[in-house]
């Protein structure tokens, strides 16, 4: 067998094209070292689940062409491990499979996540994968990386700080050719420009839906007017100026309410004037 030193030497003499390859060797070579080092050294510690998860990944990664040393290391554990009696055994293969299942759950974390750097906010679209995201998050506990760590929080604080959903998705709610006609508070997208990512990777790529702060106000300025308008004063609602007949009463003219009345009524409709309720 080559000895990885020498293999490498080789290589590094032979020109800079042949560096960055005898770089990636050396990288390989101590990821083994360090794998047989560890494997070598749970043996001796008697720690037969780690000893287990090590031995996949030896046999994975380095099956062949292996040292007497390396060799050694593997029959040692090998044989430690069969020597286990079988709850022992068992109850390992149950943590072997409770280890898978927790890859499984940052697999999906991971997943979730690329999915999710689409979008700024926690929202209809969003909804059920931010859910799922804080579920298997917390599944995974401290097994996620630092930067994943970030960016569940920051889904975490969007699905915390929030406002409760609206029944139905706002941009269902609002056509374009209103929202376009107004600024983003949140992106400030200018009139006739769509609403762009605020944050994360994606920042400034146009966003699938204007942001929610963009629609609101219209949805809010909607319900007002629905709530703050009278209904228009119909001519019978008020005592004509000329004839001076009442509430509900026709004028006493063959050919209709007097002009007067109608155009008091409007005038009232105008002024927004409630209407009597009687
Ligand atoms: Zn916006
Ligand atoms: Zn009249």
């Amino acid at each position: 067998m080559t000895s990885a030193a020498g293999l490498d030497r080789g290589l590094l003499v032979a020109g800079d094209h042949v560096l960055v390859r005898a770089e990636g060797f050396t990288f390989v070579n101590e990821v083994r070292r360090r794998l047989f080092a560890r494997l070598d050294q749970a043996v001796t510690d008697q720690r037969a689940g780690q000893m287990r998860r090590l031995l996949v990944r030896v046999n994975a990664i380095a099956s062949h062409d292996r040292t007497e040393a390396e060799d050694g290391i593997v029959a040692r554990a090998t044989g430690y491990f069969n020597s286990l009696d079988h709850p022992t055994r068992k109850a390992m293969e149950e943590a072997a499979s409770a280890e898978r299942a927790a890859t499984e759950t940052v697999g999906r974390v991971r997943g979730l996540l690329r999915i999710l750097r689409r979008y700024d906010a926690y929202s209809h679209e969003t909804r059920s994968r931010v859910e799922e995201l804080l579920r298997a998050a917390a599944a995974a506990e401290d097994r996620l990386t630092a930067g994943q760590t970030r960016e569940v929080a920051l889904w975490k604080k969007r699905f915390d700080d929030g406002a409760p959903l609206p029944p139905s998705p706002l941009h269902k709610q609002v056509a374009r050719r209103h929202w376009i006609q107004r600024t983003c508070p949140h992106c400030h997208a200018g009139l006739g420009k769509d609403c762009v990512l605020a944050e994360g990777t994606r920042a400034g790529k146009v966003r699938q839906f204007p942001h929610d702060e963009r629609l609101q106000p219209i949805v809010d300025e909607r319900k007002a007017r629905q709530t703050a308008t009278p209904r228009p004063w119909r001519v019978y609602d008020l005592t004509c100026p000329d004839c001076g007949v009442g509430y509900n009463s026709p004028c006493e003219s063959p050919a209709g309410p007097h002009r007067t009345r109608v155009e008091l009524a409007k005038e009232y409709s105008r002024q927004h004037k409630p209407p009597p309720t009687k």
